[in-house]
């Protein structure tokens, strides 16, 4: 129990208020009774001065000092009280006291206050401190109706007073230390009880002051401290309802920027990253977004750096576009804003990839330029013979057929590109619902073969089909398949020399059925191997036309095999040509 500590200050205040009351009321007792005491004996005094006085004046002496001495030796026997008797010129005539032989000596009584008041009124008392006795003394000296004497007076020493007076005391005393004790016992009491009560309720406030509001402090007691106790409860109920519902708020912010595309930062007034989002985290540096860190180690780039600067110093500065430094090729769109809450400033930094959006508009514009200049090719050839045909001189009818003829085919070269076209945007736009059923692919494989008879024939080519164990069916569209393979293999006829063999060949493979097409041409080389899938792209532009080709040939096909589920990828066989894979999922 440390001095300045509660229960010390508890027990010593209760101690003593208790002590001083209790004093307080023992003096306050024993003044009246002392009083009460010293008026009792006067009382007892009085009457017997007045019995006194009556035995004197009842008994006839012969007025000698003598006798009167006797006869005060005599009352004084009766009494405790020294009977001293004056006679009206103040000189002592008779004393209980003194012997006959002193009473000469004695001095004039007739000053003495008690005697004076006795004179004028009768009666007078006082009480004065004897010298000769050394002690207070009671005097009641009476007027009396005598001959030789005029007062009679009676002392009496007030060492009983005291004797009562010290024995009331005692038990006053007494009284006072059991009363004390009892207080002592009980602030004690109280104290410890208070301190154990405001112990447990500091230790409540400060699990609450650490965030544990899982024990409220149930303190029931009604007096002040009990509302301490109430009001912390309650404080701390509220306290947690309101930290559950920033919790939701933040996993809510939390869900909804990891969720987002673009990045979020939220920095402070002093710039610290608050807030960082996955998606920011990827754009910007990873392991430099880390809450707590300024900004400057997040974003390291100098421009997004200045511009979130501008924020912070309440700007709204123009979107800028970047490239990160770790990886140029990318394209990143930042917004910088202030950041004005309630009293505390900050800025957020918005970040928004377009590299997909930019290479999505290069493509169309791309493919826009290449369709134009697809189409230009042959319209300017066709538009050339026409020219030619309609000369003023026309040119002779073999020449002529060969103009017509060219006209033709470049007509039906826009024809198939402007087919394929439709098809590619009909395919990229869901608009061919895909119609799956069991299709054998043996039988497949010959349609295709027999379509292309003709082809084939022309270049002394032919193809053997190879239908695996467990790969004869498949549960598939089977017009999509049938156009992807002929896509196939048609390509096979054109880029193969001729008198060689084409393989178109099923397989089962781990839930899936791998159809490939194979021939003995030049291949792919390994550099196109990636982009020969992409709209209009070419190995040998020159070379693709010759063989009547759009261009869109493997982009259909890549489509094609992608709504069915599947996917189509291009390789180099190791004894030389190129191999086309084709991988469905089988049920
Ligand atoms: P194209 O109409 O030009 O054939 P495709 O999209 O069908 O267009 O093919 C794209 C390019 O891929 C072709 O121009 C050609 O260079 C190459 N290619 C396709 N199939 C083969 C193959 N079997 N052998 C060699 N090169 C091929």
């Amino acid at each position: 129990m440390t001095f300045g500590g509660l229960r010390a200050r508890t027990l010593l205040a209760v101690f003593g208020v208790s002590a001083v009351a209790l004093m307080l009321a023992a003096v306050l007792i024993a003044i009246p009774i002392r009083a009460q005491l010293l008026r009792a004996i006067e009382r007892s005094l009085v009457a017997e001065t007045r019995l006194a006085a009556a035995l004197l004046q009842e008994r006839p002496t012969d007025g000698s000092v003598q006798a009167l001495d006797r006869e005060a030796d005599q009352i004084g026997a009766f009494t405790a009280a020294r009977v001293t008797f004056i006679a009206p010129d103040g000189h002592v005539v008779g004393d209980s006291a003194e012997d006959l032989a002193a009473l000469e000596k004695l001095d004039n009584h007739g000053t003495r206050p008690e005697v004076l008041a006795a004179r004028r009124a009768g009666m007078g008392v006082e009480r004065r401190f004897s010298a000769t006795v050394g002690t207070d003394l009671l005097y009641v000296a009476l007027a009396v109706r005598h001959a030789d004497v005029e007062i009679v007076r009676l002392a009496l020493p007030l060492t009983d007073v005291d004797d009562q007076f010290r024995a009331v005391r005692r038990s006053l005393l007494l009284a006072l230390t059991v009363a004390l004790g009892s207080a002592l016992g009980l602030a004690w009491l109280s104290s410890v009880l208070l301190a154990r009560r405001v112990d447990t309720i500091a230790a409540v406030a400060r699990r609450y002051a650490a965030g544990d509001f899982s024990a409220p402090a149930h303190d029931q007691g009604g007096d002040e401290l009990g509302t301490v106790a109430r009001v912390l409860d309650d404080t701390a109920r509220e306290l947690g309802r309101r930290m559950t519902e920033l919790a939701q708020d933040r996993a809510r912010v939390e869900a909804i920027l990891a969720g987002m595309l673009e990045g979020v930062i939220v920095v402070n007034a002093e710039g610290r990253i608050i807030l960082a989002n996955d998606a920011a985290r990827r754009m910007a540096q990873p392991d430099g977004l880390l809450p707590g860190r300024h900004y400057v180690e997040g974003v390291r780039h100098p421009d997004i750096g200045a511009m979130l600067g501008r924020a912070l110093n309440g700007q709204t500065p123009e979107g800028l576009e970047f490239s990160p430094l770790r990886d140029p090729n990318r394209t990143i769109v930042a917004r910088a804003a202030p950041l004005a809450a309630e009293g505390a400033a900050g800025a957020v930094l918005v970040l928004h990839d377009i590299t997909d959006l930019r290479h999505a508009d290069r493509m169309r514009r791309d493919f826009v330029a290449n369709v134009s200049h697809e189409l230009r090719t042959p319209l300017t050839a066709i538009q050339g013979y026409v020219e030619a045909l309609q000369d003023e001189v026309p040119p002779d009818p073999g020449e002529a057929a060969r103009f017509l003829e060219i006209i033709a085919r470049q007509a039906n070269r826009m024809e198939r590109l402007v087919r394929d076209l439709l098809r590619l945007a009909r395919l990229e736009a869901g608009q061919e619902p895909v119609e799956p059923a069991p299709t054998n692919l043996e039988t497949l494989f010959t349609e295709v073969v027999t379509e292309l008879e003709a082809s084939l024939e022309a270049k002394g080519q032919r193809v053997v089909t190879e239908v695996g164990p467990g790969a004869g069916w498949l549960h598939v569209d089977a017009a999509k398949l049938h156009d992807a393979l002929r896509n196939l293999v048609e390509n096979a006829i054109a880029y193969a020399p001729p008198s060689t063999t084409i393989t178109l060949a099923s397989n089962r493979g781990d839930g899936e059925v791998v159809v490939t097409v194979a021939d003995e041409g030049p291949g792919i080389p390994a550099a196109d191997l990636s982009r020969i899938f992409e709209r209009f792209y070419r190995v040998d532009k020159a070379r693709s036309r010759e063989s009547g080709g759009t261009g869109l040939g493997l982009s259909i096909v890549k489509h094609l095999v992608g709504i069915l589920g599947g996917e189509v990828k291009a390789a180099n066989r190791p004894s030389g040509g190129a191999i086309f894979t084709v991988r469905l999922p089988s049920r």
